[in-house]
This record gives structure tokens, sequence and C-alpha cells, in this order.
């Protein structure tokens, strides 16, 4: 296939065009270095300013406390979910987690290796899929290690934003959503995401943590898990994985010079609204999450005929919009618009919707 209109996939998932013409720049020849990007030792200097100008972006666009860490690590947020729990459960008994879906089960699942895990807001017991988060009903043991949240499910696009005060840190997984919602950072003990959305390609996780919860860490774990020893390490613990850092540090620049995360934010509230309007117009299709909850970024919807399904997704593709099928566990369409997504090619899609 020649190069698409748009590719709406969930991750990994858009570069903004000119971010992906610096890179083929790059791949040739990096800077002064005499060597391509992807040949640039972890141990350069130049390496270091890649790592250092990502921080220093990251904590501006954020506004990151100077009590807070920033660390990139190999892997992706899956990774993270282990991670969590062998660096943050200390000496407690047990880690709470808010079930918001599969992504949320999923890092609980992972995390009750290593410790008890009480669920927050009483779903548990069916495990269906949440539609709305009512954070005023959140039940949190004050003696839990950290409550986790996933402020942005992607399978079947449900968000919230604000996290109600805690006695205990909060943790996030932001990594559908991160620099798409304005969150306080200082309300999270630590954040993490696999950058594979809207911070670059797939392998890398980013984590921003708070100093005091950086001794928590269980002896077991592996160097390579560890915070504590990334942020002594300055993130280059092992040969660590220099090109996804580099794409990364290009992403955080291009939305620094895009109008940083309030544009971002606004953008995605567009491109959301023109969806989900086309959604509601046509009776063909359902989307049931509440309307406070409607992820902004994956808009995920489904209809009881297969064949309405089927011919959206085809004449989708036929104008170039492709990645459009819903997660394999959930069916359905699912747009997924990270930040590499123009308005255009979400109009021209809600345009398909209202005729199908
Ligand atoms: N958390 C969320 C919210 C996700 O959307 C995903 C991937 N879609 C993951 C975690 C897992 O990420 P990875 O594939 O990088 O391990």
């Amino acid at each position: 296939m020649d190069q698409c209109t748009h590719y709406f996939g969930a991750g990994p998932a858009a570069l903004p065009a000119e971010v992906k013409q610096q890179i083929q720049k790059d791949i040739i020849l990096y800077a002064d270095t005499g060597v391509s990007i992807l040949e640039l030792s972890h141990r350069s200097e130049q390496f270091s300013s890649i790592i250092s100008s990502a921080q220093s972006l990251l904590r501006d666009l954020y506004v990151v406390p100077d009590n807070y860490q920033i660390i990139f690590m190999a892997g992706g947020a899956t990774i993270q979910f282990d991670a969590v729990a062998l660096n943050l459960v200390g000496d407690a008994k047990h880690a709470s987690y808010l079930d918001t879906g599969f992504w949320s089960r999923k890092s609980a699942n992972l995390a009750s290796k290593y410790v008890d895990i009480k669920f927050v807001q009483g779903l548990e017991d069916n495990h269906r899929n949440i539609c709305c988060i009512e954070p005023e009903q959140w039940n949190v043991d004050p003696e839990t290690a950290y409550l986790h949240v996933t402020p942005n499910e992607t399978i079947n696009g449900v968000e919230f934003i604000q996290v109600k005060e805690m006695d205990v840190p909060v943790v996030a997984d932001l990594t559908s959503c991160i620099l798409m919602q304005d969150i306080d950072i200082s309300n999270y003990g630590a954040v993490y995401a696999g950058v594979q959305k809207s911070l670059g390609i797939a392998g890398l996780s980013v984590v921003i943590i708070r100093d005091d919860l950086l001794d928590r860490v269980s002896e077991k774990t592996p160097d390579l898990l560890r915070y504590d020893l990334h942020v002594k390490e300055n993130s280059i613990v092992n040969t660590c994985p220099v090109f996804a850092c580099y794409v990364t540090q290009l992403m955080l620049d291009w939305v620094t010079r895009n109008g940083g995360v309030k544009m971002m934010v606004e953008q995605a509230n567009m491109r959301a609204k023109l969806l989900y309007q086309a959604v509601d117009s046509n009776p063909k299709f359902v989307n049931n999450v509440c309307e406070n909850n409607r992820s902004v970024i994956n808009v995920a919807f489904n209809s009881s005929d297969k064949k309405v399904i089927e011919n959206l997704l085809a004449a989708a593709t036929k104008q170039g919009l492709i990645g459009l099928q819903g997660h394999r566990k959930a069916g359905g369409v699912r747009a997924s618009m990270y930040n590499g997504t123009p308005m255009s090619v979400v109009q021209t899609l809600a345009e398909l919707i209202e005729l199908a």
C-alpha cells in the first residue's frame, strides 16, 4: 500500500510527518557525530544531551516539581506493572487498584505476584466494563501501599482526569494519555507510560516519581526495573534503547513547539467532539460510556449489525483511513487519535460515520 492518509492504530501510533522527516535525516547522519542515530553510543555526550533535553522538556510541559525524578526505562508499560509493585510496595501488606477495564486489571494481575491486591469501587466481583467512574465512591484503605489508576482505558475508551486527594500515593498508568490530559503531577506519587502512543515508538517507558518513594524498593528487584538505580545512573543503566529515547526527545520538542499540553488537550477535545457527535447522530452505532468518562483519545463504538461495521471499515480504507478495527477483545470500531492526528482526517471519518 502507498502511504495511507491516516493511521488510527492504538499504538504504535501515528507520528507527526515532520518528526518522521527528521528521523529520516538522522538515520543517515546524526548531527555532527559522524554516525547514524542508530549507531550512537549510549555513553556518548550526544546521547546524554538527548536524555537531559527530554527530561527538561517533559519537566516544563507537565510542570513537574523539583522533588520528582524523570527516568526512561527499556520495555513498554507492561513491564511497569511488575516494576510498580516491586518498587513501591515496601512493607505494606496490600496495594489498591481502581478497576476500570482491561489494562487496570492486567496491571493488578501482574502486581498480585508480589502483594495482595484490593480493588476499589467494588467492581472486582463481576469485572464488567466500567462506564462511569465515581471517585467519591473510592474506598481506599489508608494502610495500602498505593492506589493504582488507569486514567485512560485504551480498549473501551473510558477516561477520567481528576483524582481526588488521597492519604496514600496515587500511581497512574498514563500510557494512552500522557501529555494529552492536563494533569497535576503533584497529585501523584508516580506516573508512568509506555511512550509508543503519543510520545514516540515502542520499547521505552517513562516514569516520573516523587523522591520520597524511591527507598521502598524490594531487594529482589532486577536492576533494570529499579527506579532508584535509574535515577542514580540518569537512565543509562545498560545499553539502553538509544533510538527510542531519541524519538521521544523529538516528540517532546514537537509538543512544545506546537502549543504544549494545553494545545494537545484542546485539539484532542475538538477531534473527539466531532467523532462522538457523528456516532450519536447515527442510530446504527452505540457507545455506552457515560458522557463524563468518554475518552477523547480512543473513541470506541459498535453496532448490533456486523455488516454496518464491515462497511464502515471498508469505506474508511478506501479513503486511506486505516487501523480502525476495534481491539480484538472488544470488536467494533476504535479511532485512536494521539497527537499526530490532523483534524482533516477526523472530519472525513466523521462524515463516513454519519453516512453509514
Ligand atoms: N497500559 C495501557 C493503558 C495501554 O493502552 C497499553 C497498551 N495498549 C499498555 C498499558 C501496555 O503497553 P505495552 O504494550 O507497552 O506493554
